[in-house]
């Protein structure tokens, strides 16, 4: 096992806030962290040991990363495959997580195919290879209400359209994509579970966390989530499921839907932390990020218990303003990510606010 009294260096792909935390977190263990990223001043480069500005397919970078790190993770999605596969062969068993859950959770078709595979119940959906095929398909469609979305690269709603809405735009915006279309779920709320597993197959879970979301952007996370105990262990055991099918070493999150009639539906798999999970900095002993940079490490899952409840509220644009009056706040978490442009949608903050715990 690796020894933190000796000094570990983690390399993170992304510049995101996630990679700010993960390095913050890393920080308070001794762990240096080394971010590589195609943008100058990033949120986690103004954290980090030391920046690495390339881009993700510049195999001499990637090389010189490599050399400088023990162990190497991803804060985002959308990192290429080729770049994790290329570090893999440089690197023995020292990136995490693997490569199978990056591609699973990369394409919309592959994930929903591979949670029904493991009997995680989803929206009903069919993979789509644009508007010939549409008109095909919604012949014997056995739903009315739907959502097509892109199957790749989609985020906070980006590359999404109801039924209903001008769909011949849509086609035409995404012209040479795949998309996935889903049955409209008359979801009651939208929760998450994260999990942490490290090396040993060791997990520990965060959650059920009540989500809500404007313009399709989290906006608040609400932990405990009210659900019943039967529902809130059904959410858990499908990310469990999950992690152990992927073999994880790091954490990762499923996104899910409360269905009307009380089922639990699978959306999403995110290979990484999560927006919902930032109150487990202030709300845990052992936050997500810190859960992050331990397994990946290859060190032990902590223990994820909770001392507090929480509500998290994102800061997004000109929310950031209001940080000014959280400071004040009692029992009032704030966290900025060192973003200076303010921008519609940009997530620029969170407040957790903490209760103790019921
Ligand atoms: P996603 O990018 O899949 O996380 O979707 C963004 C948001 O769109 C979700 O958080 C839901 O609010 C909504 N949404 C996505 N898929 C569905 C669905 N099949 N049924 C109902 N709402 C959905």
């Amino acid at each position: 096992m690796p020894d933190l009294a000796s000094g570990i260096t983690l390399g993170i792909l992304g510049g995101g806030q996630l990679g700010r935390m993960s390095a913050l977190a890393a920080a308070r263990l001794g762990i240096s962290v080394v971010i590589f990223c195609p943008e100058t001043d990033s949120p986690a480069s103004l954290v980090a040991a030391k920046t690495i500005i390339a881009a993700y397919d510049d195999q001499k970078a990637l090389t010189e990363f490599a050399n400088s790190c023990d162990y190497i993770s991803y804060e985002f999605e959308n990192i290429p495959v080729e770049t994790i596969s290329y570090l893999e062969t440089l690197k023995k068993n020292a990136v995490y997580p693997s490569r199978q859950l990056l591609e699973v959770s990369q394409d919309r078709v592959r994930e929903k195919t591979f949670l029904n595979r493991l009997g995680i119940e989803t929206a009903e959906w069919r993979a789509l290879n644009g508007k010939d095929d549409y008109q095909t398909l919604l012949k014997d469609l056995p739903f009315k209400d739907f959502i097509i979305k892109t199957s790749r690269f989609g985020y906070d709603g980006k590359g999404q359209i109801k039924s209903g809405g001008d769909l011949d735009a849509f086609f035409s915006q995404h012209k040479n994509a795949a998309f996935i279309l889903e049955s409209m779920v008359p979801f009651t709320s939208e929760i998450s579970v994260i999990i942490a597993r490290d090396v040993h197959g060791k997990t520990e879970t965060y959650g059920s966390m009540l989500n809500e979301h404007k313009n399709h952007i989290l906006s608040k996370t609400t932990v405990p989530a009210a659900l019943t105990s039967a529902q809130s262990e059904q959410a858990i055991g499908m990310a469990q499921k999950v992690a152990d099918a992927v073999n994880l070493v790091g954490v990762l999150t499923l996104e899910m839907f409360v269905h009307q009639d009380g089922r639990i539906l699978a959306n999403e798999i995110a290979p990484r932390t999560h927006n919902s999970g930032h109150w487990t900095i202030d709300a845990c002993a052992v936050s997500q990020f810190e859960q992050h940079v331990r397994t990946v490490c290859g060190l032990p899952v902590g223990a994820s218990a909770r001392h507090s409840d929480a509500v998290m509220l994102n800061l997004i644009g000109a929310d950031i303003r209001q940080a000014q009056d959280y400071v004040n706040r009692e029992n009032a978490c704030v966290h900025l990510y060192g973003k200076h442009d303010i921008r519609d949608g940009r997530k620029m903050g969170h407040v957790t606010l903490l209760t103790p715990k019921t």
